[in-house]
């Protein structure tokens, strides 16, 4: 008697890895918290960016992002490594 054991990958809880916590339609970009998120939005709550509004709401740009101390975590997400340290130290106080 043989056991035809058949290995499929049931794609029964494809969020249980990754789940968004800040997830950004517009650029697709996940952040490790509102305050990042809100961060990475720039510009006029008014209007959206357009060639015609260049001072309009849009989402930084990933140097842009790297530029103001904001890196990716292993999970993909952004989130400021130097401010999070701060805060480990303030916190030891
Ligand atoms: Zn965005």
């Amino acid at each position: 008697m043989t056991t035809a054991t058949i290995e499929t990958t049931l794609p029964s809880e494809p969020s249980q890895e990754w789940r968004p916590r800040a997830f950004c339609r517009s650029c697709g970009e996940d952040f490790n918290g509102d305050r990042y998120f809100d961060l990475h939005r720039v510009g006029a709550h008014e209007y959206e960016w357009s060639p015609e509004h260049e001072d309009g709401r849009r989402c930084l740009d990933e140097s842009e992002l790297r530029a103001r101390g904001l890196r990716r975590n292993a999970e993909g997400r952004w989130h400021d490594p130097e401010s999070a340290e701060r805060l480990r130290g303030a916190h030891r106080r």
